[in-house]
């Protein structure tokens, strides 16, 4: 058992985030395929598109800030 970078709840072995964070991200790839498809978009710019709308959940935010974080380019 490991914890979650993000929230330090408990994750599966082969997982890196909880089930909520992971769910979270695998929502935010999901929406991508369709967005990128639509709006050209790459994965960073869609991160900083999708964080900025208002009413994303916090689960999201949160998923994004690490990603950004362990990419360094927080913004
Ligand atoms: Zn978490």
């Amino acid at each position: 058992m490991s914890e979650c970078p993000i929230c330090t709840r408990p994750s599966h072995d082969d997982e890196h985030l909880c089930p909520y964070h992971q769910l979270a991200l695998e929502n935010l790839r999901d929406a991508f395929d369709v967005w990128a498809d639509a709006m050209d978009l790459d994965w960073n710019s869609y991160l900083d598109y999708v964080y900025a709308v208002d009413g994303v959940g916090s689960w999201v935010r949160e998923v994004i800030e690490h990603i950004k974080s362990e990419n360094g380019s927080l913004e």
